[in-house]
């Protein structure tokens, strides 16, 4: 065991499983560890870093409004708040921003706004249509959200009514928004950790009339499938619907924490003075730092070259499935989000998982045996060569029984 490991087990908690690994730098699309290895990262700090590391654009906002001002809380004007926020809106939907530190705390931040909506006169509707294993975030009125057992069972639940559905079934939907008369439905488009699941497009344009023929809200979490992942700014763009309100976090500070939500102009004025708050969203550094990614994405290309990048990733993939039938089954997602789901035992997903590890590749498990790639925009396509034909290997080594 390295001395971090010892360490890290002597004074964190063990929330984690954690890869015994101690990253020293990380540079374009590699971590550097502390005894010199390197790993081509498909993970990207759980799909955090959407241009990679040390991204030129970034490192420069951040020399910028690290030398102006770090922090001056909500009580003045934020000129990159203000910039991040209108960039959000001009390229989404008409509306608001309300900025916070996370995602989980972006999901508190609606779950709030939804009830002061609920309760305006008239409006005889509560709570939240929910899809199986859907993951909103970690604290108290988020893991009421959130359908997966081990997330919340062991902790008490606040008294937000939450009904739960199988993804892609709109009779289901249909059912249970006539019968439980909920205020609105809460979807991520492409289930995260819930193993890369996406909804079918028929069904996410299903699940917007629905909602507006009932008057209810469409919320759509973008946390994870914002920002360009999935190849549009946000992934709903591709559907071709519009959605009352949307929570954004992960990659929309370049790095650095931020999150929020984004609502419709007609539920953004329900939040007066006092409402809600918070004291260090948004950090002008993260801000900052998140203009220049939309910036890069919007203006400089950095959308259109991620899709053109994910087009060869996907490509790769499917002709790695042809040589691996028997191991790989679905190949599901969208852009640069994308689940393998795998035939494996889940002692043999995580044994592959540190297998391409020593080969220098970092991927992610989800649901055990899902193999899970989150990877940057600016992936190269030698960069991809380099990483399908690790995995080749190491399918065809678990094939022969050697892994
Ligand atoms: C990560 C994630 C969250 C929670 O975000 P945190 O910043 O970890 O609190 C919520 N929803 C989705 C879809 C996510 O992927």
């Amino acid at each position: 065991m390295s001395d971090w490991q010892a360490l890290d087990q002597q004074y964190l908690m063990s929330t984690y499983h954690r890869l015994p690994i101690a990253i020293e730098r990380a540079e374009g699309n590699h971590l550097y560890d502390t005894g010199g290895r390197s790993y081509l990262d498909l993970f990207t700090g759980l799909a955090v870093n959407i241009l990679g590391h040390s991204h030129p654009a970034v490192m420069q906002a951040l020399r910028q409004q690290g030398e102006r001002y770090l922090h001056v809380s909500n009580k003045f004007l934020n000129p990159p708040a203000i910039q991040l926020a209108r960039r959000l809106v001009e390229s989404s939907i008409p509306g608001k921003v309300f900025f916070t530190n996370s995602g989980a705390e972006a999901t508190e931040t609606a779950v709030k706004l939804v009830h002061k909506w609920s309760r305006e006169p008239d409006r005889a509707r509560q709570g939240f249509v929910v899809m199986e294993k859907s993951f909103h975030g970690r604290t108290l009125g988020a893991i009421r959200l959130t359908r997966q057992p081990g997330v919340y069972q062991d902790f008490p639940q606040p008294a937000i009514p939450v009904f739960e559905v199988p993804p892609n079934d709109i009779d289901a939907l249909k059912t249970v928004c006539e019968r439980e008369r909920p205020a609105a439905i809460l979807a991520e488009p492409i289930l995260g950790s819930g193993g890369v699941q996406p909804l079918e497009k028929d069904y996410l344009k299903a699940m917007a009339v629905i909602a507006r023929e009932r008057g209810m809200l469409l919320l759509l979490d973008e946390i994870q499938t914002g920002i360009g992942r999935t190849g549009t700014f946000f992934a709903h763009q591709a559907y071709g619907i519009t959605p009352d309100l949307i929570l954004f976090a992960k990659g929309v500070g370049g790095g650095l924490p931020l999150g929020g939500i984004l609502a419709s102009d007609r539920i953004a004025s329900l939040f007066r003075p006092g409402d809600h708050g918070t004291t260090f969203a948004p950090s002008p550094l993260s801000a900052a730092l998140g203009l220049a990614v939309v910036e890069e994405l919007l203006d400089r290309g950095g959308l259109e070259q991620g899709r053109k990048n994910a087009a060869y990733l996907w490509e790769a993939l499917s002709s790695l499935r042809e040589k691996h039938p028997d191991v790989i089954g679905t190949i599901r997602g969208k852009g640069m989000m994308i689940g393998l789901d795998t035939r494996l035992s889940p002692e043999e997903a995580l044994r592959l998982q540190r297998g391409l590890l020593e080969d220098g590749v970092l991927v992610d498990i989800a649901q055990q045996r899902v193999i899970r790639l989150l990877p940057p925009l600016t992936l190269k396509p030698e960069e991809t060569d380099f990483f399908v034909d690790r995995l080749s290997t190491r399918l065809s080594r678990i094939g022969e029984g050697i892994s």
